[in-house]
């Protein structure tokens, strides 16, 4: 294919992502740009041109040696949810912006400590720039047909502007605002979208090769196993490979967190912690999809192609090969995008790194203080821009200079281990409160003296002239100085030999030397705030122990040099109200010294935010003492306020449950008072009804007629009767629903029960011509106290007689067992019971409108009983009307 068309597609390509990004800013707010699945592809950004194609390269030389770098993260990602949340909020909280930062400000925002960081990260980083390029440029000429083509000078290097692009691309959307700390979302939205492209692009190649060059993945394998290498390709080597896997597993667990393209993009550019959730899953899932086809298309190139050093390129080569240019084409782009995200995203936040930890704190703070604020906001987007294109060149130049010893793998690796020195200092500060500055200065030092002369030094010598001496014979031919084989540990890869003595030292001066002596009263002070951040979430501010004399005016001043008139005000203005504190406060305090730094970190860093604000301060220096008591003092206040919540909760349960106690007894008192009510009423009828006939009886002069003094007596009869029946109802009633009745229990025949109530019950109902019917003849055992039931059934049938017509009434009383249950039925052909009463006929003394004489004989009392008789048994009652005319009660006992 011709140079010009491939160009052409590049910047169509370019084009294509600016604009992207373009509608991203302008739509920064929308639901699409800010959701789990956008966070989730950013956070691919990791899989750069090293996945794409040295994975391959591996494969296809040294077998499944691949896998480490993936099963890391894979391993991260659960851990996420406690690690990268507490990380994000504390980087929210402190606007922090890049891991310079993070690490810089954990160590009482040391200056010298945020530039070590920014310098470990450019001596990781700027190689793996470099050798993204060199994957650039070589695809680039693969797929170009000028293969002799060999660039003689800069100008005629399609590299060298692709660079160039890409720098532009990276300025233009990575110093939008000064405030290093707010969001990119151009930038994000555009690696989620090559995430995606380099991912299908990736499949689709794997398909291509597996299922069209060959026949499936078996054929393959197949063919594979009849190489000479093979078991040598498929196998983890014992032992000593086992633990060159476990250093390479460590060493990308340790990466996803502190390579700064990931810190940009899962801290700085997070929106929201809730993103972390899905993010857990679908990011393994990602990286599992990437790794599904590398061992195939490694093998098919060995079997087609069979030539190892070009095997990074195999995924190119074969479609290439089958003239199936279009294909070859996709990879292409696809390498190309993975490339692109990672130098755009490393060369953001390095950038940030260059101008706040290092340019700004050495060298232009006094010129800011003196300046302009609009003028300063433009020399920090300025410092910022001028330090991506000088990354990108310079990685540009280091391709130039060492692009043949570059390999994608054992490149990458270097910066993974280089990258790894920051993991004691960041790690265990999250959880240390005694990780001091000082032994995490001379860990790093240590670690990275360590991997220059177990890793850098040798493989640079044997760029500059292919000496491989110091390797094979040692430092002053010392055996034991072996920079491949330390102490004679001669069975590790380079990188993880590196990494596994590095680490050692590494950790072992930071955890002595912050054991030896502590740190001062500032950096215990942001010890704390790091590894206790749950509890100073509330008192962000406060947190900060400080003692000195510092006046508002001149903060005020500081701050309107870099955040301008009108948002000072606003800042300033909000964190008056926020702490109550009159407009015109004079002198400074603790909180708004913190709150000023905080403004300024994400403009400037923390670093030189410190030292700007303490040039406008007569700070004291506070004795540790006083910063433990400090700190033990507010620990104090919120266990004691704790405390005091967990017991005033426990009060309010208690309250509560007292006034239900209260209420229930104002309701009980009320149903006594209307039973009594009701009781007294009930007497007084038949009582008021005696008296007065005995009075008519005693007034008597022997002229009455005899039948009508037989009827007097006879009414009073009726009336103690009454009263009798009354009297014992409600002493039955009283008994039964305190459970003061000890039920007879027996097993007996339901059949038998019921003849022998309707037997009683037979002459009333004759008298009336009602029709008793009890069709069932099936014996049906359950255990009941029988009098009781003799009593209930009694009460319902004796009551359907009662409201059923004279002549033409008809019962029916039936039984059946349902679940567990002895179902019994008295069905009537009355005059039914009106819907409005139907919930309340089961309360004592309640008497439905359906009388059928104007003065009723019951008491109310009947069904409530045959209720607390039923439900004493454990049982049920029941009424409905039937469907023609009548009612339907029922009752249910439970039986073994
Ligand atoms: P009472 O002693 O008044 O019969 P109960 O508690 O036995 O008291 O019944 C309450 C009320 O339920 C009765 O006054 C009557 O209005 C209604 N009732 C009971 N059984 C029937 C039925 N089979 N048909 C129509 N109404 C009924």
């Amino acid at each position: 294919m011709s140079n010009y068309i491939l160009f052409i597609i590049i910047v169509t390509y370019l084009a294509a992502l600016f604009f992207i990004a373009y509608v991203a800013e302008k739509n920064a707010k929308s639901k699409w740009v800010n959701n789990s699945v956008v966070y989730t592809l950013s956070l691919a950004v990791y899989c750069t041109a090293w996945t794409y194609y040295g994975s391959i390269g591996i494969a296809a030389n040294s077998g499944v040696n691949f896998l480490p770098i993936y099963l890391g993260p894979v391993i991260a990602a659960p851990l996420w949810i406690l690690l990268l949340r507490k990380i994000i909020r504390i980087s929210k909280q402190q606007k922090i912006s890049s891991i310079a930062d993070f690490i810089s400000l954990r160590y009482g925002n040391n200056r010298f400590l945020g530039a070590l960081v920014t310098i470990v990260c450019l001596m990781a980083i700027v190689p793996y720039i470099s050798l993204q390029l060199k994957a650039v440029s070589e695809t680039f000429q693969i797929l170009s047909d000028d293969t002799s083509y060999v660039s003689t000078s800069v100008y005629d290097d399609s590299t060298f502007y692709i660079a160039l692009l890409l720098a532009v691309f990276a300025t233009f959307f990575g110093t939008q605002t000064t405030d290093a700390s707010e969001k990119h979302k151009g930038i994000v939205i555009s690696v989620a979208f090559e995430s995606i492209l380099k991912l299908v692009f990736f499949l689709f190649v794997g398909v291509y090769v597996t299922y069209i060059l060959f026949d499936g993945t078996e054929a393959i394998y197949t063919k594979m196993s009849m190489a000479d290498n093979f078991e040598a390709l498929t196998t983890i080597n014992g032992f000593e490979d086992g633990f060159n896997w476990l250093f390479t597993i460590m060493l990308s667990f340790m990466a996803i967190f502190l390579l700064p393209r990931q810190f940009q993009v899962s801290v700085v550019e997070n929106v929201r912690e809730k993103h972390l959730k899905n993010a857990i899953w679908m990011f393994p899932l990602y990286l599992l999809l990437f790794n599904i086809f590398v061992i195939f298309i490694a093998w098919a190139g060995n079997l087609t192609i069979g030539n190892p050093s070009q095997a990074e390129y195999y995924a190119l080569l074969l479609p290439l090969q089958n003239g199936n240019t279009f294909i070859s084409v996709l990879v292409f782009l696809g390498g190309f995008s993975a490339v692109i995200s990672m130098v755009v995203v490393a060369t953001l936040a390095l950038s940030t790194m260059v101008s706040n930890n290092l340019i700004i704190p050495y060298g232009f703070l006094d010129y800011f203080i003196k300046s302009h604020p609009e003028r300063n906001a433009k020399y920090i987007k300025n410092i910022r821009r001028i330090s991506i294109f000088s990354i990108i060149i310079i990685a540009y130049a280091f391709y130039v200079n060492f692009s043949f010893e570059l390999s994608l793998y054992s490149i990458g690796l270097m910066a993974f281990v280089i990258i790894a020195q920051l993991a004691p200092s960041f790690f265990i500060g999250l959880f240390w409160n005694r990780g001091s500055s000082k032994a995490t200065i001379i860990g790093i030092i240590a670690g990275l003296g360590i991997v220059f002369y177990t890793l850098i030094l040798p493989f640079s010598l044997h760029a500059l002239n292919g000496s491989d001496d110091l390797v094979q014979y040692g430092l002053a031919g010392i055996t034991s100085l072996k920079p491949y084989a330390l102490f004679g540990i001669d069975f590790l890869s380079p990188p993880a030999h590196a990494f596994f003595w590095s680490m050692l030292v590494n950790l072992f001066c930071y955890v002595t030397f912050s054991v030896l002596e502590k740190g001062n009263y500032r950096e215990r002070n942001y010890a704390e705030m790091f590894v206790d951040s749950k509890n100073y979430t509330d008192l962000q501010d406060g947190a900060l122990v400080w003692k000195g004399e510092a006046y508002v005016a001149d903060i005020k001043k500081v701050l309107v040099k870099f955040l301008g008139e009108a948002r000072t005000d606003r800042a300033l203005k909000l964190f008056f109200r926020k702490y109550e504190l009159p407009l015109d406060t004079q002198m400074a305090d603790a909180r708004l010294i913190n709150f000023s730094e905080k403004l300024l970190t994400g403009s400037i860093g923390s670093a030189s935010a410190k030292i700007l604000i303490s040039s406008v301060v007569k700070e004291d220096e506070v004795s540790l003492v006083e910063v433990l008591k400090i700190l033990e003092e507010s620990k104090e206040t919120i266990s004691r306020n704790k405390l005091l919540r967990e017991k005033s909760k426990e009060l309010t349960v208690l309250t509560n449950k007292l006034k239900d106690a209260n209420q229930e007894l104002i309701e009980k008192d009320r149903q006594k008072d209307e039973f009594l009510d009701t009781v007294a009423h009930e007497l007084k009828t038949p009582i008021t009804g005696i008296r007065a006939t005995t009075e008519l009886l005693m007034d008597d002069d022997d002229d009455m007629p005899l039948e009508i003094k037989t009827q007097f007596l006879k009414n009073m009869l009726q009336d103690s009767d009454r009263l009798s029946r009354l009297i014992h109802n409600i002493l039955d009633f009283e008994k039964l629903s305190k459970g003061r009745t000890q039920l007879n229990i027996k097993k007996y025949n339901i059949r038998e029960t019921i003849e022998k109530t309707v037997e009683s019950l037979r002459h009333i109902a004759d008298k009336k011509q009602v029709e008793i019917i009890n069709s069932n003849k099936s014996d049906l055992n359950a255990q009941y106290d029988e009098d009781r039931i003799v009593q209930v059934l009694t009460n319902l049938i004796s009551n359907a007689i009662k409201f059923c017509d004279a002549k033409g009434g008809k019962i029916v009383v039936d039984y059946k067992y349902g679940d567990g249950y002895l179902e019994v039925t008295v069905n009537d052909n009355g005059k039914g019971i009106p819907a409005q009463d139907l919930p309340y006929i089961f309360n004592k003394f309640y008497q439905s409108k359906n009388q059928n004489i104007q003065k009723p004989e019951g008491s109310g009392l009947g069904l409530a009983i045959c209720k607390q008789i039923v439900e004493n048994h454990n049982g049920k009652i029941w009424v409905k009307n039937n469907q023609k005319r009548g009612a339907i009660f029922g009752f249910k006992l439970p039986f073994k």
